[in-house]
């Protein structure tokens, strides 16, 4: 999955995701890339997410809104991260064996993202298109 976020320099947000689904292909299955709440969600007065990994995982929490509903009530985009996967590792009893990656920006431009393995990367980029953040910075929970 590719997720983007934007932030424009009136603060608008906007996200777009897109994805070649998981591997080997399973006929009929939909991943959480195309819904809305799941692999992507945005509210212009708060903030955007977007998730990649094992999309079923991010349906059943509604991750992305999960993620911007935790914005709208105080949480930093990290930290909203954070416990989007968090929820996701507890329905699965601590289970770790597969991916799940999110990221976030809020309306103040603060971000943040988190997966349960490293591996996945994400770049920062500025109104000039100068990078700011080198690679990942993706954290491992505990
Ligand atoms: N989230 C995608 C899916 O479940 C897979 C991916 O991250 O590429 O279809």
């Amino acid at each position: 999955t590719i997720g983007m976020l934007t932030r424009d320099s009136a603060g608008n947000i906007a996200g777009a995701c897109t994805t070649s689904g998981l591997a080997y292909k399973m006929r009929g299955r939909v991943g959480d890339s195309p819904v809305i709440g799941a692999g992507l969600y945005v509210d212009n007065e708060v903030g955007g997410a977007t998730a990649t990994g094992m999309g079923e995982e991010v349906v059943r929490t509604v991750g992305s809104f999960l993620i911007v509903e935790l914005m709208r009530q105080g949480l930093s985009p990290q930290a909203a991260c954070e416990e989007g996967v968090r929820r996701i590792l507890a329905k699965n009893k601590g289970r770790q064996d597969f991916q799940i990656g999110f990221i976030a920006l809020n309306k103040q431009g603060q971000t943040g993202s988190y997966c349960i393995h490293p591996g996945f990367s994400y770049r920062l980029y500025d109104a000039n298109g100068h990078r700011n953040v080198p690679s990942a910075s993706f954290i491992q929970p505990e």
